[in-house]
């Protein structure tokens, strides 16, 4: 079994109770909605209910991807849910979310990858509440086409996470991904429809050098993506160790501080960089500031 290093200090949060938190919980198991807050038991919970801003996993909770860092199960999805998109804009309203995100499983089994049914998600959101809708998708490799269809739906913010660098790519994210497909979908958006942000986020402490992080950054930005997110890897959970990658290095918060800088320097418009940064934290705070009033 592998050796677990020990988390430092500085990954130690505190995840304070609340009443909105028990109030979001039971709105979400009334409308038998998945959120990737309380799924991945996310430390940012309470800030991020607090500042209306939760993570809706779409597409069902079944996966037909491989990734060595995620808790998702794998293996043959359910049918999707039809009445899902409309249950999502139920329960955007009640809670009152100011910024939605909408992510999902990737689903290579549907010939669409699932595009049409993101399109119904937000166009459920957009009809029964004011929020901002940021969507944080798959590849789409087997389907490239449907990405257009995900892009003229008009979300705000259109988030497809890098996860780490070229080098990586196979080993972290499985034998379909394609590091150049990932740059292809972010320029992608910004020819089709240059007013959507565009966002991408990597985990750090996976085996990559700062070079290639670097070069990584300078190739995002060559596609024009906007807002970045930089966190630690961390294994889903300790007690199946084997089943995930190992966690190479703990960064240091110093570090994540001047990658940071390097990234706004970069030229990314909104950078979030710290080991508890996640691909939907501050995300409202990201859209709201980049917003033209
Ligand atoms: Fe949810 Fe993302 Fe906030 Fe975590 S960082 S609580 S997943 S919105
Ligand atoms: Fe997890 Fe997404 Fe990879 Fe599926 S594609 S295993 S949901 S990270």
């Amino acid at each position: 079994p592998q050796q677990l290093m020990r988390l430092p200090r500085w990954l130690k949060r505190e995840v304070p109770k609340g009443n909105f938190g028990n109030f979001t919980a039971g709105l979400l198991e009334e409308l038998k909605l998945e959120t990737v807050c309380d799924n991945a038991k996310c430390p940012n919970r309470m800030e991020c209910y607090s500042q209306k801003t939760a993570t809706f996993m779409i597409l069902g909770a079944v996966c037909t991807r491989p990734c060595g860092f995620c808790a998702v199960d794998r293996g043959r999805p359910a049918p999707l849910s039809q009445d899902e998109p409309e249950r999502l804009a139920e329960a955007a309203a009640r809670l009152g979310l100011k910024h939605v995100v909408i992510t999902s499983v990737t689903r290579d089994d549907l010939r669409d990858g699932g595009a049409d049914h993101y399109v119904r998600c937000i166009q459920a959101v957009r009809a029964r509440t004011g929020a901002a809708i940021e969507v944080l998708t798959p590849d789409f490799v087997t389907c490239p086409e449907a990405l257009d269809r995900v892009i003229d739906a008009r979300p705000d913010v259109f988030n497809h996470n890098t996860e780490t660098v070229p080098r990586l790519y196979r080993k972290v994210r499985g034998p379909k991904s394609d590091y150049r497909w990932t740059l292809r979908l972010l320029e992608r958006i910004k020819e089709r429809d240059p007013s959507i942000k565009t966002k991408s986020g990597l985990m750090l402490g996976l085996g990559e050098e700062r070079q290639e992080l670097l070069d990584t950054l300078a190739d995002l930005r060559s596609v024009g993506c906007d807002f970045l997110t930089l966190g630690q890897y961390l294994m889903p959970s300790a007690k199946s160790a084997d089943n995930y990658l190992p966690v190479v290095r703990y960064v240091p918060p110093e570090e994540f501080d001047e990658l940071g800088a390097i990234a706004k320097q970069l030229g990314f418009s909104q950078v979030a960089s710290g080991p508890l940064v996640r691909s939907s934290y501050h995300a409202r705070e990201m859209a709201e500031h980049e917003s033209p009033q």
